[in-house]
C-alpha cells in the first residue's frame, strides 16, 4: 500500500471521510487522495514523494507559489516572538491599512480567522444595521459553511449535489432567500415582493459553481437596487480579493459594495479573513456598537505577518500581469486540447480565474452550470494527476495560478493536457 493510502486508511478510523474539508475526499473524482508533506513553487511533493504542478493554490492563498521565502521568513520572525496574545497587535493596524488603501469603499475591517466567519459576521451586522431579516443569496454561490448561506451552495455542496445540509433548520433556511445568479429581475421581483430584505450577498464573480463571471451591470445593478430599498449589498471577495487585481474584483468593475468580505490571498496560508466597508456600518459592531462579534485568534499576529508580506509582494513583484498571462495560456491550451479531440467544453474565465465546463453553451448560472456532463471530469483529472499535474478534485471548481508558474511548470501542464483530453473523450457516462 502506498503512503496516501495507508494514511486515508487511518485517517478514515479517526475523521469522517478522512479529510477536514469534504472536497479534498475526492469524492467527485474517485480514487486516494494525495496526502501533501511538502510545497514549493508551483510544486507539491505526496508522501511518496511524486511531484505534482499545483492548480489548486490551497485554494488560493498560494499566489506567490508554495513556502514563499519572504513570506516564510516573516512568519518565522513573528512566530519566534510568540504565537498569540489576546490583545491589539501592530500588525492587525499594518494589515487593515493595506486592505484599506486598496479597496476604496472599505474604510474600516475587522479580522476574523475564515471566509466562513466573514460571511456570517457580515450578514450579522447587515441585519443588526437594517433591523431586517431576509438574506438574498444566489443558487451557485458559496459563502463558506454558515446556516443560512448553504441553501443551493456551490463548491463541495455542488460537488456532492447536496440539495441543502442537515443541520440547518427551517427557520434558518425560510430567512434566504434563493434567486438565479446573473437575474436582476428575480432581485427586483423580491425587493417589490418584502420589505424584509437585510442584505443581498453574491460572489464578485461566481467561482465556487466552476468559474460564472456576472454580467455586464449585474454587480452594479445589485447594489442600485439594495440602495433604492435600504438593503445592504455585500460583495464577497473571499476568493476575488487580492487575486484578480491589487483590490480585487473591485479593481475590475468598480462597484462600491456596503460591505465586503475576504479571505483566501489576505492570510498568505495562515488562517485569516476579513470583513469590512463604511464605517457608518462597521460603527455598528461592539464595542462601539451593539452587534456583537469576536475572535480569540481574531487578527493572529502570525497571520497577519503572512497577509500583509503577501499582500506586499504581489505589488512589489507586479505579479498580476503574470498570472492574467499564465491563465491564458494555460486555459487556452487546455480548451484547444479539448476541441482537438472534440470534446464539447467551455473555457470561462474571471480575470484569472477559469474552469472548463463541459458542456455546449455558456454558462450564466447554476442551473445550467449543473447540465455539463461532469462524467468526463474524473477521466480527465485522474489522467493530469497521473502525469504529475495537481487539478481541483471537482468539475465545479475554479483552477488557481501563482507568480511562481514558470515557463518549466507550464510547459508540463500543457505536455500533459493532450492525454488528459482524449481520456475525456473515451469516458463513459456512469
Ligand atoms: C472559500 C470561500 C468562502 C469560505 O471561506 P473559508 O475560509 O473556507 O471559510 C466564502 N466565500 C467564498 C467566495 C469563498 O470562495
Amino acid at each position: 500500500m502506498d503512503q496516501s493510502a495507508e494514511l486515508f486508511a487511518r485517517a478514515r478510523t479517526v475523521t469522517p471521510g478522512g479529510v477536514n474539508s469534504p472536497v479534498r475526499a475526492f469524492g467527485a473524482v474517485g480514487g486516494t487522495p494525495r496526502f501533501m508533506v511538502r510545497g514549493q513553487g508551483p510544486y507539491l511533493w505526496d508522501a511518496d514523494g511524486k511531484q505534482y504542478v499545483d492548480l489548486v493554490g490551497g485554494w488560493g492563498p498560494a499566489i506567490l507559489g508554495h513556502a514563499d521565502p519572504e513570506v516564510i521568513a516573516a512568519v518565522q520572525e513573528t512566530a519566534a516572538h510568540g504565537l498569540s496574545f489576546g490583545t491589539p497587535t501592530p500588525g492587525e493596524v499594518d494589515l487593515a491599512e493595506e486592505i484599506v488603501r486598496r479597496v476604496a469603499p472599505v474604510e474600516q475591517v475587522r479580522f476574523v480567522s475564515s471566509g466562513t466567519e466573514a460571511t456570517m459576521s457580515a450578514i450579522r451586522l447587515a441585519r443588526g444595521v437594517t433591523g431586517r431579516g431576509t438574506v438574498v443569496k444566489f443558487a451557485g454561490c458559496y459563502h463558506g459553511h454558515v446556516d443560512a448561506l448553504l441553501a443551493s451552495a456551490g463548491s463541495g455542496v455542488a460537488t456532492f449535489a447536496l440539495p441543502d445540509s442537515p443541520g440547518v433548520t427551517g427557520h434558518q433556511a425560510q430567512d434566504t432567500l434563493v434567486l438565479p445568479y446573473n437575474d436582476l429581475a428575480a432581485v427586483a421581483e423580491a425587493f417589490a415582493h418584502t420589505d424584509d430584505i437585510a442584505c443581498v450577498i453574491t460572489e464578485a464573480a461566481a467561482a465556487n459553481m466552476g468559474v460564472v463571471p456576472p454580467d455586464d451591470g449585474f454587480n452594479d445593478g445589485l447594489a442600485q437596487l439594495c440602495r433604492q430599498h435600504g438593503a445592504l449589498f455585500i460583495s464577497d471577495e473571499v476568493m476575488t480579493g487580492f487575486r484578480v487585481t491589487a483590490s480585487g474584483w473591485f479593481g475590475k468593475d468598480d462597484v462600491a459594495a456596503d460591505l465586503f468580505t475576504f479571505g483566501k490571498v489576505m492570510g498568505g496560508g495562515l488562517p485569516a479573513a476579513a470583513f469590512g466597508g463604511r464605517a457608518e456600518f462597521m460603527q455598528h459592531l461592539a464595542p462601539v456598537g451593539p452587534v456583537y462579534q469576536a475572535g480569540t485568534l481574531s487578527g493572529n499576529p502570525v497571520a497577519m505577518a503572512a497577509g500583509i508580506t503577501t499582500l506586499r509582494a504581489t505589488v512589489e513583484r507586479d505579479v498580476y500581469p503574470h498570472l492574467d498571462r499564465t491563465a491564458q495560456v494555460v486555459g487556452d491550451a487546455a480548451s484547444e486540447a479539448l476541441t482537438a479531440v472534440g470534446v464539447p467544453h467551455r473555457l470561462q474565465r474571471a480575470g484569472n480565474l477559469f474552469s472548463i465546463f463541459f458542456t455546449d453553451s455558456r454558462v450564466t448560472d447554476y442551473a445550467q452550470a449543473k447540465t455539463q456532463d461532469t462524467w468526463r471530469y474524473p477521466a480527465f483529472f485522474h489522467a493530469m494527476l497521473a502525469q504529475g499535474v495537481y487539478l481541483p478534485p471537482s468539475a465545479f471548481e475554479a483552477w488557481f495560478v501563482s507568480s511562481a508558474h514558470d515557463d518549466a511548470a507550464v510547459e508540463r501542464i500543457l505536455e500533459a493536457l493532450p492525454a488528459a483530453a482524449a481520456a475525456a473523450a473515451a469516458a463513459q457516462p456512469s
